[in-house]
């Protein structure tokens, strides 16, 4: 995968800071146009069926990645990895990340793929299939932009879904805008009552983390914290194992 890197931002504990996941966000060295973002080339890519290898190596490069950072001695995070729908289309894309997590010793809890709802794929029998076979793996399932997209709640309980990630237009008005925060303590709540942890996306101010630890939201990300950045840098936020080794 030729010009493709990963970068890696820490999702924090709310209360402790110390830092419970990382998650991998793709770039695209362009050789002429620089760093291309991912929502310049992503939907291009789910266009023309690229999403498959593209999003196939992402899944391998995080799991190596937390794999040679587990031989360093540190201690093991969640690894959260962004998936396209299109990849849960792929009837085989269950079993090839079976496999992945196979050749790297992953723990299937130790992955959280996160899927950005924009139609209701829960009513497609392969995308269903993938995630029933994902969940009794025990690969953990996180929705993102959590409030923007087809956000029905009925799946949220039908599809074992561990993570909601509060999208951050509804952080960025915390606290001071009522809807913002209204649909922020929401969602905390949600998270409360159905048993599934709460992650707000990015939090940039000091304000919006007191909010957010008032309300008991679990973890937090964002440029407040430290922005995504390369494997060799975010090394330097993980905790060394207690465990021993043999
Ligand atoms: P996302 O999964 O919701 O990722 C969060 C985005 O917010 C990232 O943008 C991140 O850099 C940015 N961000 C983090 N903290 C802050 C903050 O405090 N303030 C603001 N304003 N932004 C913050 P990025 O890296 O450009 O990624 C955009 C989207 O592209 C991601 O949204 C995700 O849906 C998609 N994406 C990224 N990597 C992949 C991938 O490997 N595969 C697929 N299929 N999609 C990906
Ligand atoms: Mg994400
Ligand atoms: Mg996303
Ligand atoms: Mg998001």
């Amino acid at each position: 995968m030729d010009g493709f890197v990963l970068l890696y931002q820490p999702i924090v504990d709310v209360r402790t800071k110390a830092v419970s996941a990382m998650e991998t966000l793709i770039r695209w060295h362009h050789p002429t146009e620089g760093v291309v973002p991912p929502g310049d080339f992503i939907p291009l890519a789910e266009e023309t069926g690229l999403i498959i290898p593209i999003g196939e190596w992402t899944i391998q490069q995080a799991c190596r990645q937390h794999e040679r950072w587990r031989r360093q001695g540190f201690a093991p995070i969640r690894m959260a990895v962004n998936i396209s729908v299109k990849e849960l289309h792929h009837p085989q894309f269950a079993a090839r990340v079976e496999a992945i997590l196979a050749e790297t010793n992953m723990k299937p809890s130790w992955l959280e793929l996160e899927i950005t709802e924009t139609i209701a794929i829960y009513q497609e029998t392969t995308v269903l299939a993938n995630l029933r076979r994902l969940k009794e793996m025990g690969v953990r399932l996180s929705i993102d932009d959590f409030g923007t997209g087809y956000s029905s709640l009925a799946y949220l309980k039908q599809l074992n879904i561990d993570t909601v990630k509060i999208d951050r237009t509804f952080i960025a008005d915390c606290p001071h805008s009522h809807y913002g925060s209204i649909i922020t303590s929401t969602i905390i709540s949600l998270g409360h009552h159905l048993g599934m942890n709460v992650i707000a996306e990015g939090v940039e101010r000091e304000e919006q983390l007191e909010y957010l630890r008032k309300k008991g939201c679990h973890e937090a990300q964002g440029y407040l914290f430290r922005p995504p950045m390369p494997a060799d840098e975010a090394v330097g936020l993980l905790a060394r194992s207690i465990e021993r080794r043999t």
